[in-house]
């Protein structure tokens, strides 16, 4: 297993990767990996550019979403209650957040739905336990709000229904995914913000 700084190097490359491909504008975004004694996290903190992001930017938080006393002076991410959610699934090992224009214009054109449909794309194989294109992958959607503790509810009541989908769209806000490792989270990420983007692309050329 890795140790902890190996972990934040690597969430570190992840979000630097993020922000350099325009899916972390504004400091907004926010990333989380379970500890190696698997009941902390390390989270980012709040409103740092993802840019100019350090190892020093990281603070680790209990599982109600508390900081560690050594993190005490520092604010963790707005969102902190949607992983700490998440991270009762002891399958999660990592979460990751984005704000790409295809995903925020998307779900905001969508937001009238409870989930998007993904089927016949070869990507969809990027998703764990995906083998072929003609599947059929439910992403679940929901409307946007600042109540993160309601929302947090909200979406842990709701993803049981999608066994399949490492992942949810907020509308007008962003995307998440996870994964058992950052590698495959950020994996997840990946194919989801493809395929949304192909989503876009293939509406506006069949207006
Ligand atoms: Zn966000």
């Amino acid at each position: 297993m890795e140790d902890k700084q190996a972990l934040q190097r690597d969430l570190l490359n992840v979000i630097h990767w993020f922000h350099a491909r325009g899916w972390a504008a504004a400091t907004s975004t926010n990333y989380s990996v379970r500890n190696p004694d698997q009941h902390t996290y390390t989270i980012s903190r709040s409103g740092v550019d993802k840019g100019a992001f350090q190892l020093s930017d990281f603070m680790e938080i209990d599982a109600q979403g508390k900081a560690l006393e050594a993190w005490n002076h520092l604010k963790p991410s707005a969102e902190t209650g949607i992983h700490t959610m998440l991270y009762q699934n002891p399958d999660i090992q990592a979460i990751l957040h984005t704000h790409s224009i295809p995903c925020t214009v998307y779900s905001y054109l969508h937001r009238a739905k409870q989930s998007i449909l993904l089927n016949g794309f070869e990507l969809l194989k990027g998703l764990e336990g995906v083998h072929t294109h003609e599947t059929e992958i439910e992403l679940p959607l929901f409307q946007n709000a600042q109540d993160i503790a309601q929302l947090s509810l909200e979406i842990g009541d709701a993803l049981p229904n999608y066994p399949r989908t490492p992942g949810f769209l907020l509308a007008g806000h962003g995307l998440y995914a996870w994964g058992p490792s950052i590698a495959v989270a950020k994996r997840h990420i990946e194919v989801f913000e493809f395929l949304i983007e192909c989503l876009l692309r293939l509406e506006s050329v069949q207006r």
